[in-house]
């Protein structure tokens, strides 16, 4: 904290809710109720972004539009249907620092990564290995897998694995650039995390895409956890494509249509290998409905279906919301000082506790923090669910992780003064029982 010397009072939080210029993007969401109506303290965005008010008029505004116009809506309307993505691609761009023409919002994340890999991932030569990390998200292991063996490559000697040293959480950059050192020229692939899902990890994505062109592999990364919460420059940073889901910190409903990026330098070239279907081919000749596909030369050249317009709709509601807090580098400035907050009150009243892994240095971490409990015999999932039980929601990740992600559009700093207050009380309470 810069302005004030830090302290552990209800007040100190109080005034820097006073003093955060979003605190009243909070009125734009709607915030669970606990048992007892008074509102839950939230801090799952990390998983499950709470709902922006303008993303459910969105959604109302285009079942109506559905209701009234039934196939006239693909043409009619502020927002017609059939080039619905597009509303939403120029703040999709701005988010993860890319241009226009390199970012589309489609399917779903996985969906995507596949879709990525089938055009970046060709395995010739001896170049035929995928880089990842050993705790990546499971669905992000399974993809990777499941295309070695589409390639009919095996597993086993083509899936190289970034691990954390032995006694470690957080993944080391010198053991990174020795492997690409070492077996750079098999390497065809690295797909990595922008931010770690489960330590909170930022990784460095300009210099991970730095090392691994210099010796000719394709990068992608998954920004699940990134887009909505650090601020990104893929298009500088070179990478060659990126994916994402829209739930998390960007708010847009379960499920909801997900966002690629497919670097300027490839977008342009039609003999990329890809996956094609209608919505890719050239807007101008779409309709003739010939047999020859003509790839559109922009990101929206790896679309395969007409838009699903009842989640992008939450996704247009959603990216107006940020828009109105000042886009991300505002999200960013408030999230810096909210989790450092956060960070400095589990120190300061649960002392060594609570092991916190995520990393201390705030460049190398977004909103998440992980937390570990650090009592011997105490539960660390009894806890959470005692947490649950006092109106917190967090989220428990196995094998003993508790995250918590105070979002800077709806989180308040008295969130997190609460969230420590009662984590004390439940620890207290789970070590009376241990006792
Ligand atoms: C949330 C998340 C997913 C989820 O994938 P879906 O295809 O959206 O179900 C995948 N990978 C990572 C890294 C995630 O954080």
């Amino acid at each position: 904290m810069t302005t004030m010397t830090f302290d552990t009072s209800l007040e100190y939080a109080q005034q820097l809710d006073a003093n955060d210029p979003l605190a009243p993007m909070r009125e734009h969401f709607s915030i669970p109720k606990q048992a007892n109506g008074e509102d839950e303290y939230y801090f799952t965005g990390n998983s499950l972004g709470l709902q922006p008010k303008l993303a459910r008029e969105a959604v109302l505004e285009l079942l109506d539009a559905w209701q009234q116009r039934g196939v006239k809506g693909h043409f009619e309307g502020d927002y017609p249907w059939m080039p619905y993505h597009e509303f939403v691609t120029e703040h999709a761009a701005e988010l993860v620092g890319a241009k226009a023409e390199e970012v589309v919002m489609m399917n779903s994340l996985t969906a995507n990564l596949h879709l990525m890999m089938v055009s970046f991932y060709q395995p010739s030569g001896k170049r035929t290995k995928i880089l990842i990390e050993d705790h990546a998200f499971p669905s992000d292991h399974y993809a990777v897998e499941s295309q070695l063996k589409h390639h009919k490559q095996s597993v086993q000697e083509n899936l190289l694995l970034w691990t954390p040293r032995e006694g470690e959480e957080l993944l080391n950059y010198d053991d990174l650039f020795e492997m690409i050192d070492q077996h750079g020229d098999e390497i065809a692939l690295i797909l990595l995390p922008g931010v770690q899902y489960y330590t909170g990890q930022v990784l460095d994505m300009q210099r991970i895409t730095e090392k691994a062109h210099a010796k000719g592999i394709n990068v992608g990364f998954d920004l699940a956890h990134a887009v909505g919460n650090i601020e990104l420059a893929l298009h500088d940073w070179q990478v060659d494509f990126a994916c994402w889901c829209s739930y998390k910190y960007l708010n847009s409903g379960a499920g909801s249509v997900a966002g690629c990026f497919v670097h300027q330098k490839h977008t342009q070239n039609p003999e990329l290998n890809r996956f094609a279907g209608w919505w890719g081919h050239d807007k101008s000749t779409r309709f003739k409905m010939e047999n020859t596909f003509k790839p559109i030369p922009t990101a929206e050249g790896w679309q395969l279906s007409n838009p699903p317009v009842l989640s992008l709709a939450a996704v247009r509601g959603s990216y107006e919301t940020i828009s109105l807090a000042g886009g991300i580098g505002e999200l960013r400035k408030k999230s810096l000082l909210l989790t450092e907050y956060l960070l400095g009150l589990i120190k300061a009243e649960l002392g060594d506790r609570i092991r916190v892994i995520t990393p201390d240095d705030p460049a190398q971490r977004g909103c998440q923090l992980s937390l570990m409990v650090n009592e011997p015999g105490l539960n660390g999932k009894a806890l959470y669910s005692d947490l649950e039980s006092q109106g917190i929601t967090t989220d428990w990740r196995e094998p003993n992780v508790i995250r918590v992600a105070p979002v800077p559009l709806y989180n308040q700093f008295q969130d997190a003064y609460h969230f420590v207050r009662i984590l004390k009380a439940c620890l207290n309470k789970e070590a009376n029982h241990v006792r």
